[in-house]
């Protein structure tokens, strides 16, 4: 099976990709063998044609989760009562194809499953109250306590690429004023995103949103602040991180860190890629800057929570740079309160 790269699947014909899902019909497991191709394939295309998923379930074929994303109803049927019968498959296979299913027989059993007290001890004895949550985390949705799915992705991705030339849709690490109050270091704006730009319309957001932390302590810590459309923001400073002050604020490294970050975005400029992309774009990639779909977990999915209304937050964007080392930035959104979130993973 010839390998293809994503940028090597916008040009290759019809017949070709055609072949290639063919392929993937008739050896479904081979998706586990030429999985750099497959993943490929979804980061580009974004769904596995139906004829697939439907080979998928009649194979009894669990090890590939995304196979099943947005498959029918009827599968995600299939798929329900496979977990709810106990079949002999592995659950959390199963439960991991369903969160990407998403439908609503997805959504009534994920509901059903988090009130299975002794289901949940079975599943893991270390994340007993969120275990379910976080299964379907993985499809990019969450449940809330009436029983309504709350979708935490957006359905498009833009990848964003370095450029020569400087623009105002995107700008990455300034060195700001406000200091972080768990080391005394001046926090960073990881990235001023301009959301009324025509290729970011399917965010349905305005203005200029500005996301900030501490560069150092967000290895630890969640950073939230609250934006204003203008590309001004407030940070908001979680209680933990006041009381986890640090005192060697005048840390070497830090200071020389953050002079290297001083000046970046007047010599680093970014654009946003005008290919369009798949919600799978960047979800196998790490090193991929991109703004919506999935984003690459290196541990968990982590949709953090807002911390002015409490519901889960949106994913918005992955930060990888030359600066960051080893890791990656999430970024999440509460619209309605106006607040963005940073995490940090490690790789
Ligand atoms: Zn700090
Ligand atoms: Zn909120």
């Amino acid at each position: 099976m010839k390998s293809y790269s994503k940028n090597d699947l916008y040009d290759i014909s019809e017949l070709e990709i055609k072949r290639i899902w063919d392929y993937f019909y008739n050896n479904i497991e081979s998706i586990l063998k030429y999985k750099d191709l497959y993943n490929n394939m979804m980061s580009v295309f974004g769904k596995c044609p139906d004829y697939i998923q439907e080979c998928a379930i009649e194979n009894n074929f669990f090890s590939v989760p995304d196979i099943y994303y947005k498959a029918s109803e009827d599968i995600g049927k299939k798929l329900s009562e496979i977990i709810l019968c106990k079949n002999d498959y592995d659950i959390y296979d199963v439960l991991e194809c369903l969160a990407m299913q998403g439908g609503k027989y997805a959504v009534s059993t994920f509901i059903e499953l988090n009130k299975n007290n002794e289901l949940k001890k079975n599943l893991s004895e270390y994340h007993f109250e969120n275990i379910i949550h976080m299964y379907a985390n993985i499809g990019g949705w969450d449940f809330d306590d009436f029983g309504n799915k709350i979708v935490l992705i957006y359905d498009n991705c833009v990848s964003i690429r370095k450029s020569e030339y400087k623009n105002n849709v995107l700008n990455f690490f300034n060195v700001i004023d406000n200091i972080c109050p768990r080391c005394g270091n001046n926090m960073v704006n990881i990235v001023s995103v301009d959301c009324n730009n025509d290729m970011l319309k399917f965010l349905n957001l305005e203005g200029i949103i500005t996301v900030s932390c501490c560069i150092d302590c967000v290895c630890y810590y969640e950073y939230y602040s609250k934006y204003n459309v203008d590309g001004t923001n407030k940070p908001i400073f979680d209680k933990e991180l006041i009381d986890n002050a640090v005192t060697n604020s005048n840390d070497e490294g830090m200071i020389n860190f953050l002079q290297d970050i001083r000046g970046y975005s007047d010599n680093n400029f970014f654009t946003l890629d005008s290919i369009s992309s798949s919600v799978f774009y960047s979800s196998y990639d790490w090193e991929e800057n991109s703004i919506g779909g999935f984003a690459h977990w290196v541990d968990d999915a982590n949709y953090t929570k807002c911390p002015e209304c409490g519901k889960t937050m949106k994913y918005l964007m992955q930060v990888n740079n030359d600066l960051i080392l080893s890791g990656s930035l999430y970024i999440c959104i509460c619209s309605d309160c106006c607040i963005t979130s940073v995490s940090y993973q490690q790789t």
